[in-house]
């Protein structure tokens, strides 16, 4: 049986991936910065909170890092976790550095250090890209990052990258672009418009208050993201690959497309709100996975309206 280590696995995508893994026949492990407080919700409503094994892990403690490997002596290592969040990483720029690239500079080290064959796979962001126009991006695309966050993200995949060519690690990057689902943390604002919506359409009279909506992005569907995240680790070689749909839309037709799925106008809930734009954000975010497509066999079956339609679905349904 092969033994998959999750670092992250409380998350969005460390939930969907666990359940993935086991899927495939896998022992699963999985780190939270401390197993024995949280609640792991999202493994709850998976379903699969009691066959992930769970373990404490600071990524940014060596020694931390280099027990778990030890102890749970996994063949490949899945690292989700750090600080998640592009608008936070600007209030908390230091965690947001050490969480992403001290901690994923901890786990090559470890591996390295344990001399045994893990596969690594490192959670980058289409982040790194920056503005990069109308251009979908892809695998040869220059890093302009503009954020905390962005910066950290591209420091990760150097240290990957690195760690690959210099030391012959089987070690990789998903360079993924933004992906939704249930699981999602109201933080973000693709649910936090899905969660608004859904108690506007049982009544409530709140409104809406959102920065600039006229950002686009490549929203894709978590589920299948995790898929991808697999996949690159059954390659021959190791390599860095694009995950995105190709498709980009505004958050106003994000927000256009929730309402209407309610019967709602949007107008009429919707405020903007200067104090929620970003100090620096991106105009325009798309992918190119057409490396993914031909090498990994992956394509995203789900697009933006699809998202949309089936997360105001689901906060339906569990509002019932
Ligand atoms: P989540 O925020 O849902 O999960 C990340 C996990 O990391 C959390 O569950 C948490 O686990 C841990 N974590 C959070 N903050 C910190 C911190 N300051 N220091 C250390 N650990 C922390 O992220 P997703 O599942 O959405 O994303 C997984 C990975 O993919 C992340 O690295 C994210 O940056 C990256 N990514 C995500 C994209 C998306 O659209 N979702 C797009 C591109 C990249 P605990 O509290 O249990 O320790």
């Amino acid at each position: 049986m092969k033994k998959a280590l999750i670092c992250g696995v409380s998350g969005q995508d460390g939930a969907y991936l666990a359940k993935l893994l086991l899927n495939e026949g896998y022992s699963v492990c999985g780190t939270s910065r401390d197993a024995q407080m949280s609640s792991f919700q999202n493994l709850v409503r998976l379903g699969i909170r009691d066959q992930v094994k769970l373990e404490s892990a600071a990524l940014t403690d060596f020694r931390s890092v280099l027990q778990v490997l030890k102890k749970n002596q996994p063949d490949e290592v899945y690292n989700l976790a750090g600080q998640s969040s592009v608008g936070l990483s600007f209030e908390q720029p230091v965690e947001t550095l050490e969480s992403i690239s001290i901690g994923t500079l901890n786990l090559l080290e470890a591996i390295r250090f344990t001399g045994e064959p893990i596969k690594f796979y490192n959670a980058g962001s289409s982040e790194c890209f920056g503005d990069i126009g109308t251009e979908a991006a892809d695998e040869t695309t220059p890093f302009r990052p503009r954020s905390p966050y962005a910066v950290a993200k591209s420091a990760a995949f150097w240290q990957v990258a690195n760690y690959r060519e210099a030391y012959g690690l089987f070690a990789c990057s998903g360079i993924l672009f933004n992906h939704e689902s249930p699981l999602r943390p109201q933080r973000f604002v693709t649910q936090k418009i899905v969660a608004a919506v859904s108690r506007i359409a049982q009544g409530s009279q709140e409104k809406l208050y959102l920065g600039n909506v006229d950002i686009k992005r490549d929203w894709g569907w978590a589920p299948e993201y995790v898929e991808a995240m697999y996949k690159i680790l059954q390659q021959e070689e190791p390599d860095d690959y694009v995950i995105a749909t190709g498709e980009s839309y505004t958050l106003e037709e994000f927000v256009v497309a929730a309402f209407d799925s309610v019967g709602l106008d949007w107008q009429d809930y919707v405020i903007t709100d200067r104090s929620l734009f970003r100090p620096t954000d991106l105009a325009i975010s798309r992918g190119n996975p057409a490396k993914a497509k031909e090498k990994l066999g992956w394509q995203a079956q789900y697009k933006m309206p699809d998202i949309v339609r089936m997360m105001v679905q689901a906060k339906q349904d569990s509002a019932q």
